[in-house]
């Protein structure tokens, strides 16, 4: 069964072909960073633009790649149904609608955050996680720890109260006035924490740590803590390189710490529930993050010797946005044969708990 997949909630572009065997067979991933690195963050009228610009390029170019014709081996169409921004959703929506009705294809319409959660279950196989396992959504949108019970069945276990763990970091990029890398401003601030340093870091005040022994998330203090040492030094261009580096770090690494922290409270509830889980999944942009993906190795092997469990990332290049794991989610209803009406709506708002 072979599924052409389109994803424009946020502000890629994005296509693939992905088939029933676990085959991708086109990963097309348009990004319009150049376009919002100028408006210092995503502008919802640029991103709709773009997205409308870019659509048909992405599909022709994911057909392509595939080397199926659209009307003879295509089987299902799907795209992402929620949860993101309206304008978005609707380019990528209209466009597998217009297809699939033209072709007489069956539709699926997607969860955004279902997608990043069943990735693994693609790239981990023959080792792929077992439900239930518990997975870490740390995204531009969100910062989700979950249960997931099956492929359809998520219990959320913990969220944030303000900010999104990846909207933390590309602000505190901005602050700190790092050029974006093509990968974005997360990314680029990974990579000046991990650049070299000559001389030992300035120290900078220490990090608060919110929500300290509670399951649920806030990043807000951390942005305000950023905010406020910056406006104290009269702002990016006053702040020395190395006193930058040393708030970005610690900025990092408290941000890891606090992910950390409620990790293990929900290994801790599960246990207390009795609930067997033996993988942990991190995905989203954020996993995309070496560092992170270092800490939460070593947290774990730490936390508890007797048990081991088995984490999972998918390659980075699908933990951010893309079509594959689109594709991917709609697999299982393609082939227990359901679809969607044509005329299905968006979902700009969704719980992942309400599949
Ligand atoms: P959502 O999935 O919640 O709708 P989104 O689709 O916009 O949000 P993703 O594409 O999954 O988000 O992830 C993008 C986020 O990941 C951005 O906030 C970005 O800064 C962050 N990010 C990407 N790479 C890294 C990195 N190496 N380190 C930290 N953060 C990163
Ligand atoms: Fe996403």
């Amino acid at each position: 069964f072979n599924v052409l997949a389109i994803e424009s909630s946020a502000d890629d572009t994005c296509a693939a072909v992905v088939n029933s065997s676990r085959r991708i067979l086109a990963n097309v991933v348009i990004k319009q960073h150049a376009v919002h690195e100028e408006f210092g963050g995503i502008y919802p009228m640029s991103a709709i633009n773009s997205h409308q610009q870019n659509m048909p390029y992405a599909i022709r170019r994911a057909l392509d790649d595939s080397r199926l014709d659209i009307v003879k081996d295509i089987d299902g169409i799907a795209f992402t149904r929620g949860p993101g921004m309206p304008g978005c959703l609707s380019v990528g929506m209209n466009a597998a609608k217009s297809l699939a009705a033209a072709l007489k294809k069956p539709l699926i319409g997607v969860h955004h955050m279902q997608g990043h959660a069943l990735t693994s279950t693609l790239t981990s196989w023959p080792n792929e996680p077992k439900y239930p396992f518990l997975t870490l959504l740390i995204s531009g949108g969100h910062t989700l720890l979950l249960l997931a019970k099956s492929n359809r069945l998520f219990e959320i276990l913990a969220t944030t109260r303000d900010e999104s763990v990846g909207r933390t970091f590309d602000k505190v990029s901005k602050l700190l006035g790092l050029k974006w890398t093509n990968l974005g401003p997360g990314d680029a601030l990974e990579k000046f924490c991990a650049e070299e340093i000559e001389v030992d870091h300035p120290s900078v005040p220490p990090f608060p740590r919110p929500l300290h022994g509670q399951l649920s998330y806030s990043f807000s203090a951390f942005h305000s803590h950023v905010t406020n040492f910056m406006n104290e030094h009269g702002g990016h261009e006053k702040v020395d390189i190395l006193t930058r580096r040393a708030l970005a770090r610690a900025f990092q690494t408290a941000a890891v710490g606090h992910l950390e922290e409620k990790l293990i409270l929900g290994i801790d509830l599960c246990k207390s529930k009795n609930i067997h889980i033996a993988d942990i999944v991190v995905s989203g942009g954020v996993a995309s993050n070496q560092y992170l993906r270092k800490r939460l190795v070593s947290c774990l092997a730490e936390y508890d010797r007797h048990t081991s469990y088995h984490l999972s990332f998918p390659p980075p290049h699908l933990c951010t946005d893309n079509a594959v794991m689109i594709a991917w989610a709609s697999m299982h209803r393609f082939l227990a044969n359901e679809s969607d009406p044509y005329s299905i709506e968006l979902r700009p708002k969704w719980s992942i708990e309400d599949l």
